[in-house]
């Protein structure tokens, strides 16, 4: 029963995920959208059509390989034999855990790494985005795999001792602990875990910086410093983010984003995210993700000791965590189900980001300006699917954006002046 569950759920939504990818390829239209016949000549709109065509390819080889080894390991009995295995050490469970579940994610990890390296110096490379090198890159992954060992296994280590102390009423605890690991992740990232990635420096003095803290300031959004990150040292692609909580905020811009936007449209992405702030999203998705988190550990609780799910997967010894890895398997439709709600959600809220960026500079065009900009050097697909929007999709479509951003020309007036 559950065997037969979990194959279907796997099965049918690799074929789903596939069909949204090929309907996408046929939505590709050769004439440049007309709203956007400013920023795309023939050439450029072409390479970004062969960019989608491309990167398709690539996600449908990578989804398919993902797919391929888990139902060969599955079949193979690699469940059992791991266990076996780590049995064969004769360690304590939380420790045989440990191993247990480290071994999946580092052989998940080897298994996608080809696919990063021909992503990173293959694709982006060939469109010019990438700017890593072969060390950065190199020490990048160990930097990644040191962090997330860290707090995968801090994670797996309070779960799994939580499990053996107080059995399946553990999940509540687990769940606050997860809660409270979120919490300081999001206190870190910041301070520690990015800059072992980026350089971030002060915006040097002039025009940028007078505009934006006069701006902040309008907007009552106090921020306590003003940033520019290196991203250019890996990626051509530009971003822009903001972080910290009460009156410690901190925006950072990509070095890219600065040297390819004028002011004004800087300001405008700007206001985007002073938006989303103001509108409470951050706090918004957080909680969702918290929900989510709870209904997962939930479910834990009926499911992780079944025999029924150790059976399914060929296991002949049960313990919480074998029984965590194949929940894992067996919750991916619910995880699926709840990331396309949230998607969904994200996409209205980035809508509402605009219209507050439009409406604090009182003209939409600043963002429309920057939008189009954003796209053209990344080389977006203007023209996505609604089926792949719908699965993958946490931004709207820039034509969309762009298009409710004019719907506003008019309504809005000019900001207070201060
Ligand atoms: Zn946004």
């Amino acid at each position: 029963m559950i065997r037969g569950f979990v194959l279907c759920a796997l099965i049918g939504y690799y074929l789903l995920d596939t069909l949204a990818k090929l309907l996408n390829l046929r939505s590709l239209k050769t004439q440049v959208p007309s709203e956007f016949s400013d920023v795309y000549d023939e050439n450029r709109y072409r390479r970004s059509q062969e960019y989608t065509r491309t990167n398709t390819w690539y996600e449908l080889v990578a989804s398919t390989t993902t797919l391929a080894s888990l139902l060969a390991f599955w079949f193979a009995g690699g469940f059992e034999g791991l266990d076996q295995l780590i049995r064969g050490l004769r360690l304590p469970n939380i420790f045989a855990g440990l191993f247990y579940l480290g071994a999946l994610c580092v052989a998940r990890e080897l298994l996608m790494l080809p696919f990063t390296i021909y992503h990173t110096f293959a694709i982006e490379q060939r469109y010019g985005f990438n700017r890593t090198t072969a060390s950065t890159f190199i020490v990048d992954r160990l930097k990644e795999w040191c962090i997330s060992g860290l707090v995968l296994g801090g994670f797996v280590l309070i779960v799994l001792t939580l499990f053996e102390s107080f059995g399946l009423r553990a999940w509540m605890i687990a769940w606050i602990c997860t809660a409270a690991i979120s919490v300081l992740l999001i206190y870190l990232a910041p301070r520690i875990i990015l800059p072992l990635f980026f350089k971030f420096s002060p915006v040097p003095a002039g025009n940028l910086r007078e505009q934006v803290t006069e701006f902040c300031f309008r907007q009552q959004f106090p921020v306590r410093e003003l940033l520019v990150i290196d991203g250019s040292r890996r990626s051509s692609k530009a971003n822009a983010f903001f972080t910290g909580f009460g009156s410690n905020k901190r925006i950072a811009l990509y070095d890219t984003l600065i040297n390819n936007h004028t002011v004004p449209e800087l300001l405008a992405v700007l206001a985007h995210e002073i938006g989303h702030f103001k509108k409470h999203h951050i706090v918004q998705h957080f909680l969702f993700g918290q929900l989510n988190l709870l209904l997962l550990f939930l479910g834990a609780s009926f499911f992780i000791s079944r025999p029924e799910l150790f059976e399914a997967f060929g296991v002949t010894t049960p313990s919480y965590y074998v029984g965590l890895a194949l929940y894992g398997i067996l919750i991916r439709p619910l995880a699926v189900l709840l990331g396309i709600l949230a998607n969904f959600w994200s996409r209205k809220h980035e809508f509402e980001a605009d219209r507050f960026a439009a409406e604090a500079l009182g003209d939409p065009s600043p963002l429309i300006g920057a939008l189009k900009r954003l796209s053209k050097d990344s080389l977006s697909n203007l023209t996505p699917h609604p089926l792949l929007v719908g699965l993958h999709f946490t931004h709207p479509p820039v034509l969309a954006r762009v298009l409710a951003l004019r719907s506003l020309d008019g309504q809005l007036q000019s900001p207070s002046q201060v």
